[in-house]
């Protein structure tokens, strides 16, 4: 039986800081940079964060994070994908979120897309997140994806990855993580920040 594995979308699939930067540059013309979101929530970063949220279009316009066109297309074809998403706290986001998946993830089929509210619910045997409230209570395998939030906060149980080709190697490696219990022997993090 195909391994089944949870992917989140904001921080994940869709760079949701690179879309906070583009709507705070749009009303102040002041562009934030990764580093001074480092360590910090999206609401201390950007001070009308909530405003954004509610907008049309902000979470249809989210520009795509790197690779994870391709790695994901790949890990479609070996493992059981779903793509889950914490998104009735915001009604517009979901079929905005929707018609984001059928344009840049096509092969992405409605039967894999979980638009939910708590992440609690979700079982499969990995999880790949952003967050440490969705990771930590999960009962597989967990990937906390590096995001500008996150990025100084001890991986604890979780291991971090910080791009998706960091993923592909981690799960389309045979002898890594997915089918063996060993310690995976992980090359070396390229970040994006660095
Ligand atoms: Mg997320």
């Amino acid at each position: 039986m195909k391994k089944r594995i949870a992917v989140d979308m904001d921080g994940v699939l869709a760079d949701c800081f690179e879309q906070f930067v583009n709507y705070e540059y749009a009303e102040t013309g002041i562009r934030k940079t990764v580093e001074e979101g480092s360590g910090k929530t999206e609401d201390e970063t950007f001070e009308n964060a909530r405003t954004y949220l509610y907008q049309p279009g902000f979470f249809r316009g989210m520009p795509v994070i790197a690779n994870s066109q391709e790695v994901l297309y790949k890990l479609n074809e070996r493992f059981e994908i779903f793509i889950v998403s914490a998104a009735t706290e915001f009604p517009q986001s979901l079929p905005e979120k929707q018609a984001w998946l059928n344009e840049h993830f096509p092969f992405i089929k409605w039967q894999q897309m979980m638009f939910c509210g708590s992440k609690a619910i979700i079982d499969a045997d990995v999880m790949i997140d952003d967050h440490f409230k969705n990771l930590d209570s999960f009962k597989g395998r967990t990937i906390l994806f590096t995001q500008p939030h996150n990025e100084l906060a001890n991986a604890g149980k979780h291991k971090r990855v910080h791009n998706w080709l960091e993923i592909e190697h981690l799960l389309l490696n045979p002898q890594l993580y997915i089918n063996h219990d060993a310690p995976a022997d992980f090359s070396p993090a390229i970040s994006k920040y660095a």
